[in-house]
Parts: C-alpha cells; sequence; structure tokens
C-alpha cells in the first residue's frame, strides 16, 4: 500500500494493525513472555499498538516518515521488534553496577561509598533472611535493635550510646526536633549552608520547629556571639560542618571546646553535624578539616550526627552518638520509629565498623584504601595498564593513549579543597569525536562512567577496583577493534 491523503486507506491501514492479542501471541513475544511475564508484556504490547497507531495518524495529516509498507505482515513485524526494544530498554532502567573511573571517591550519583568485602557478605549471608534483628537468642524474647552496630559506634568515638536512621540528614531532624522542643537553637552566619541534594540547614530547622537564632557574620563569628544569643528559650548551639563550602581569609568560627564551657554553664546541649565524620585522622591524605568524631566528642559535643555512605565508607545511613541520656530520648520519639533502618544496613554497617575497630580500614575500606592510594602507585597501575592496552590493541590502533597527571576528587561533599594527586589514562580517539567515545563507554556493559578533560576521556584507575581492571581493559579492546 502506498502513501495517500484518502481518508479512507488510512482507516483500511489502521484495520491492519496488529492487535495486543496477536502481538503476544507472536514469536518474540511467546520468547520473552517467562522473562517479563504476561502483564508486563501486555503493558508494552499496548504502548507499541498506540505509537503504531499515532503514526500512522499522523502520516494521515501529512507528516510522512518515508517508511509505506502497511501491509499486516510488516505491521506485526515492526510491533514485534518494538516490543523487544522496549522490553529491553526497560531491563537498562534496573539499578546497574558501573565501573567508576571518574577518580570521584564518594560519587553520590554512583552510589556514594562502594562497601568492604566484608560488608558485602554480611549483607548476603546475615541480612536478607530471618536474622537476630529484634531476638535475643539467648533468651528467646525479644533483643535490641541494632545492638551491636549501636555499640561499635560507641566504642569507636568515646560517646555514651548511639543511633542510628536513615541517613544524616534525617539525624539532624530527629536531634533538631526532639532536643529544640520548639525552643531556639542557635547557628553562626557561617555555617547555613546548602550541603547539596536540597539539604539546607535553615529549612531542615524550620522543619523540625527549632526556632533559628543566627549569630555573627558569613566570615566571623565568636564566643561571644554565642554568649549575647542565649536566653532561656535557648536549648542547642548547633555547628554545622560546612563539608563542600570554605571561607578562607579573615575569617574565625570558635571550636566546640571553646563553646562547652559556656553551653555547660547555661544548660544549654552543643550539638555537631559533622557530615562526613572522619572516625580517625585523615589529614595525612589531605583531609585536615574533617572532624574527627572522638576528638568532638571529647571536646564536648552532646550529640553529633554524621553520614554512614561518605568517609565511613559503609551503606547509606545516618549515624548518631552523644550522651546517654540524650541518645534514649531520640530513641523513645515517635520520629524515630519513621527513620529507622532495615536489618540489611545493620549488617553491613556492623561488617564496615569492625575494620575500623580492627584498625585494618586503610586495607578493607574501599573509600579509606583509594583515599590513602600515592600517586606513585597510581602511576605504576596506570602505566601498566596502558601497557597491556597497546598490546592488546597492536600498531594499527585507532585510539591514542598516554599516561598524564591529575587529580582525583574525595566527593560526597568532603574536603572540597583535598584533590589527591593521580595519573590518569588518556584516551583520544583517531576517528570519533571525544563525546563519541565517552557516551560509547557509558553504553557499554558494565557502563563504564569516565572524565572527559578538554580533548580526551580520562581513566582514574583510583576508583577503580583492582579486579575491574582486566574488565575495563576489555570493553576498551572491543570498543576500539568496533571503530
Ligand atoms: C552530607 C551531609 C549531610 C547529609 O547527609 P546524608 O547522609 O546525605 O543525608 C548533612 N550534613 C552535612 C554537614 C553533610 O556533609
Amino acid at each position: 500500500m502506498t502513501k495517500t491523503n484518502d481518508s479512507e486507506n488510512y482507516a483500511e491501514i489502521l484495520r491492519q494493525l496488529p492487535s495486543i492479542d496477536a502481538i503476544l501471541r507472536s514469536e518474540t513475544a511467546t520468547r520473552l513472555m517467562a522473562a517479563a511475564g504476561a502483564d508486563q508484556l501486555t503493558g508494552l504490547a499496548r504502548a507499541v499498538t498506540e505509537t503504531l497507531r499515532d503514526e500512522i495518524l499522523s502520516l494521515k495529516n501529512g507528516n510522512s516518515t518515508g517508511n509505506n509498507n502497511y501491509s499486516k505482515r510488516s505491521l506485526l513485524t515492526e510491533a514485534e521488534k518494538r516490543l523487544e526494544n522496549a522490553w529491553r530498554s526497560q531491563q537498562k532502567k534496573k539499578l546497574r553496577r558501573v565501573i567508576n573511573a571518574t577518580g570521584v571517591i564518594i560519587h553520590t550519583n554512583l552510589g556514594r561509598a562502594p562497601l568492604s568485602e566484608a560488608a558485602k557478605r554480611a549483607l548476603v549471608e546475615n541480612g536478607p533472611g530471618y536474622c537476630t534483628l529484634e531476638y535475643a537468642v539467648e533468651t528467646g524474647g525479644r533483643g535490641r535493635r541494632g545492638g551491636l552496630a549501636e555499640k561499635m559506634l560507641a566504642d569507636l568515638t568515646g560517646a555514651d550510646d548511639a543511633l542510628i536512621v536513615n541517613n544524616c540528614a534525617a539525624a539532624a531532624v530527629l536531634v533538631l526536633t526532639a532536643l529544640s522542643n520548639g525552643g531556639e537553637a542557635i547557628v553562626s552566619r557561617g555555617e547555613l549552608v546548602e550541603i547539596g541534594g536540597d539539604f539546607r540547614i535553615p529549612d531542615v530547622m524550620t522543619q523540625s520547629g527549632a526556632i533559628l537564632r543566627e549569630v555573627g557574620t558569613t566570615n566571623r563569628t565568636t564566643v561571644a556571639d554565642y554568649e549575647r544569643a542565649i536566653t532561656e528559650n535557648t536549648r542547642l548551639i548547633v555547628k554545622v560542618h560546612p563539608s563542600n563550602y570554605r571561607i578562607i581569609g579573615f575569617t574565625e568560627a570558635p571550636v566546640i571546646a571553646d563553646l562547652a564551657e559556656l553551653a555547660g554553664a547555661n544548660d544549654v546541649l552543643i550539638y555537631e553535624d559533622a557530615g562526613s565524620g572522619a572516625l580517625f585522622d585523615l589529614s595525612k591524605y589531605g583531609l585536615q578539616d574533617e572532624p574527627v568524631i572522638k576528638d568532638s566528642v571529647a571536646a564536648g559535643a552532646d550529640v553529633i550526627t554524621f553520614s554512614g555512605d561518605k568517609l565511613i565508607g559503609g551503606t547509606q545511613s545516618g549515624l548518631i552518638v552523644g550522651r546517654s541520656a540524650i541518645i534514649e530520648t531520640l530513641r523513645k520519639h515517635p520520629l524515630y520509629r519513621a527513620l529507622r533502618v532495615s536489618k540489611i544496613i545493620y549488617a553491613a554497617l556492623e561488617a564496615t565498623l569492625d575494620a575500623f575497630l580492627r584498625e585494618s580500614a586503610e586495607d578493607e575500606i574501599p573509600v579509606i584504601k583509594m583515599l590513602s592510594l600515592s600517586e606513585a602507585e597510581l602511576r605504576k597501575r596506570a602505566e601498566n595498564f596502558t601497557g597491556s592496552l597497546l598490546e592488546a590493541l597492536g600498531p594499527d590502533r585507532n585510539l591514542d593513549l598516554e599516561v598524564i597527571g591529575g587529580k582525583s576528587v574525595v566527593g560526597g561533599g568532603s574536603a572540597p579543597a583535598a584533590q589527591p594527586k593521580t595519573a590518569l589514562v588518556s584516551v583520544r580517539p583517531k576517528h570519533i569525536s571525544i563525546n563519541k567515545l565517552e557516551e560509547k563507554l557509558r553504553f557499554s556493559d558494565p557502563p563504564i562512567v569516565t572524565r572527559v578533560l578538554e580533548d580526551r576521556v580520562t581513566i582514574d584507575l583510583r576508583t577503580v577496583a583492582p579486579a575491574e581492571e582486566s574488565e575495563l581493559l576489555e570493553i576498551l579492546v572491543s570498543l576500539a577493534r568496533a571503530g
């Protein structure tokens, strides 16, 4: 049938459109049935016939697509092809493993911290089935939720007790709601920051019902500023680690130890939102500004919150440590029930924290290990990788490769100033554009996420696990061979 403006003919074409039933009886649908299930496949078949119908109708209105074979047979073939594509593209939307070749260690879009081997095992072995979440084996009665992970946190930080919630934002909401109790919370103007992903300190405070008392200026706040703001309605002094933001130059901000006496004398609590939460001093890796939680506890912070999936290198969670009475208040607060975490989170966190307790975090926790890799080690890996790639590609390769100097990024709002030196594998295609190569890498399986720097695609092996290197190499070789 050829293209025509005669409405009769379009009605005839529409009659050739396969029914949903006919599509479901097709060879393609029969093949996909077990994987997709009847309901999903029917939904996809319906969407396919609808778009085909729309396309035919738009043709009638003069928008030719150039394809003008509308026999029953060819329409069914087209529908089958589209059904298969629709199913495939839906599958690709599932959560997928990616290779992070960006050098951004705590990459929020890529799921922040990759877990340690022990944490992965714990997720699979201890978490998913029935487990001792709230069961005491010794008595056969009810046990305490979150027991060991909370105790480990207290041991690691020197705090009396700890509590775990969904993320650091949830922890902040819980602390501010439960402890401000409608009273006032004092914050320095230099700490009224937005962390990213819509977490703005002033908004969180409003949401929690705390009355925000701003003190000082953006660059300077003194103990006297806090002192003047204290009234009988003051419940909290809030210290926020500015994370992804730095004020440099003429600045002053009291540390917790400077405020402890003032808080104690006025019966006011000090709450620190530490953000990334280092469990030990990471300044040897360039992270001088990250609060070490046990130092904050020792300096007199009454309660501290931090993320479980930034520098702790565990699963998404909000970790709270502090004085017994405060943690007990939080645990009993109705909001805690809405913010608590699941059994698999406790399983992974226990295994993660255990590595810190054994002082093996530098060997076992990927985030800490990646931070600790020296430029020399990374250069050696990059040179070996490039050597293997050159060898595999042979002399007629269509990629230019070299090892160049560069910088990794800590990410996740941690230490914006710390950019660890690294060695990058620079890849320049001879026949396609840089952006096309970046896209091809992203479309591979698993997707490889790289950084484009000016006229090259760069691979930073700092964030690529050694076990992923051969896979990455194979994908690059097959892309290069394909052109
Ligand atoms: C990252 C961060 C948060 C938010 O933590 P999530 O775990 O992402 O909810 C809150 N406060 C500070 C200071 C942070 O750095």
